[in-house]
Parts: structure tokens; C-alpha cells; sequence
């Protein structure tokens, strides 16, 4: 039975720029699908300063940010029999989709014109609840900490995703360029991947941590040198770096 909606308790940036502050709201009704999460954990990507920074042009105000979400389940739609009450479940960034064109049919809810961003247009996860299409939630294994999945929820998923697309087997060699956030991310993947990993960073303070997280090599970005050194050694090569960088002493045979 859906129970009376009582006021989510949230945190939002009231306006573009602004500090976030206590914000409630009502959910609404709970749909077929939905499932109300009570939250326990929630990243903070890169995505959410943008968007309450408006650095797209399409967020809009109250903007409650958090789209790494981790919690147990407080309440079910009538249609939600994978999961349990108090089961723990993880959202990330897409939270919808219209569930009948070309993509949602194969699989690819990803490329759906109605696809639905967790913090875009609706409240996300920086609340005490939030209520969501329980499809795009996922069961959280027990031996991962709650604190620990978040995160990989979207900047996880960020550089998981084109090992996978790519193909990257065990018997590669993988560079990973930049050790920030999604950097790091991915030496450990990488490693995990059992790949002979190799970390880029123009910062010379990185390589004992990245060398601690897997990596087999550090490459000093910056030191010519060094880079032509790993010249011809990779298979594949992972960016995380949101700047131009000199491609071609990359890519160089
Ligand atoms: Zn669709
Ligand atoms: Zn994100």
C-alpha cells in the first residue's frame, strides 16, 4: 500500500550560484514503478557544480543536486517486485526513460529522447528521501561500502563504461591520462581488469598514490623524456583530462 507523502527533506542552490540551504517538498504520488529511497549517501561529481553554477543553460531553480545515490528502500509502487523493503540500492545519473521507443526496447534507455537525469528538472539526491522508476536502480552488493559505491555510480561508470565498449581484456597495456577523481577510478578498474596499467599526470606528487591504487608505471606528463619512453608500449589509452592535450605525443606509433 502507497503511504501519504510526506515532505522530503533536501538541500538546494535556491539560485544560480548560490550556496545550497534547507529546502522540503512534497514527492508526490508514488507511481507503479517508483521507489522511494531513504537516503544514506550521496556523491558530489563534477556535474553537480555545473549545474548549479547553470554552466549548461538548462538548470533550473530550486536545483537540488546529487545524482550518486545510495540508501535502502522505504516504500514500493505496486509493480516493484525486484527488490525488497530496506534493500540497499544505488542510482546514478539517469532515473527514467519513456520505455517504448527504438532504444528502451534494446536495452539502450541511455539514447531515449525522454530520457530522465536524476538532478535535471526534478529534485536529486542531496535529500533525506527521493522517489524514483525503481528500473533505473540497482541492488548494492554487501561487500561494497555505501560510501564507496556512490561514487561509482556516475564517475565510476564513466570510465568503466569505455573499458567495456573498447574491449579492454587482460592482456592489455592501459594508460590513464590525468589522476583526479575519474582518474584514479580507472587505474584501479584497470588493474582490477588485470591489465599492465600505466598512469599519465603532470603532477610529479601522484605517483606514489596512483602507484599504491595499481598502477604499474608513472609517467611524468610534462617531462619529455619520460614520455618518449612509453612510446609504442600501450594498447589502449584512457583521457580523464578536460583540457586540449599535445594528442600527438600520444598517439605517436
Ligand atoms: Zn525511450
Ligand atoms: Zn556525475
Amino acid at each position: 500500500m502507497q503511504k501519504t507523502a510526506t515532505q522530503i527533506h533536501a538541500y538546494a542552490a535556491l539560485e544560480q550560484r548560490a550556496s545550497l540551504s534547507k529546502f522540503d517538498y512534497e514527492p508526490g504520488v508514488l507511481g507503479s514503478w517508483d521507489i522511494e529511497i531513504a537516503i544514506t549517501h550521496c556523491g558530489i561529481c563534477h556535474s553537480d557544480l555545473h549545474l548549479v553554477k547553470n554552466d549548461w543553460g538548462f538548470s533550473t531553480y530550486p536545483l537540488v543536486p546529487g545524482h550518486e545515490v545510495v540508501g535502502t528502500i522505504a516504500q514500493r509502487g505496486p509493480e516493484v517486485n525486484q527488490f525488497e523493503d530496506g534493500q540497499r540500492v544505488g542510482v546514478g545519473w539517469q532515473c527514467g526513460s519513456c520505455w517504448s521507443c527504438e532504444y528502451c526496447d534494446r536495452g539502450e534507455e541511455q539514447l531515449c529522447s525522454q530520457n530522465q537525469a536524476t538532478c535535471v528538472g526534478r529534485f536529486g539526491g542531496y535529500a533525506d528521501r527521493i522517489r524514483l522508476d525503481s528500473r533505473f536502480a540497482f541492488a548494492i552488493p554487501d561487500n561494497l561500502s555505501s560510501e564507496g559505491a556512490a561514487p561509482l555510480l556516475c564517475g565510476g561508470i564513466t570510465v568503466f563504461s569505455p573499458l567495456r565498449q573498447y574491449h579492454v581484456t587482460s592482456n592489455m597495456k592501459v594508460g590513464v591520462v590525468g589522476i583526479g577523481g575519474l582518474g584514479h577510478l580507472a587505474v584501479k578498474y584497470a588493474r582490477a581488469f588485470g591489465c599492465e596499467v600505466t598512469a599519465f599526470s603532470s603532477s610529479a606528487s601522484k605517483e606514489a598514490e596512483v602507484k599504491r591504487l595499481g598502477a604499474h608505471r608513472f609517467i611524468l606528463s610534462r617531462d619529455a623524456k619520460q614520455m618518449e619512453s612509453a612510446k609504442g608500449s600501450l594498447d589502449f589509452i584512457i583521457s580523464t583530462v578536460n583540457v586540449s592535450l599535445d594528442w600527438q605525443s600520444y598517439l605517436v606509433a
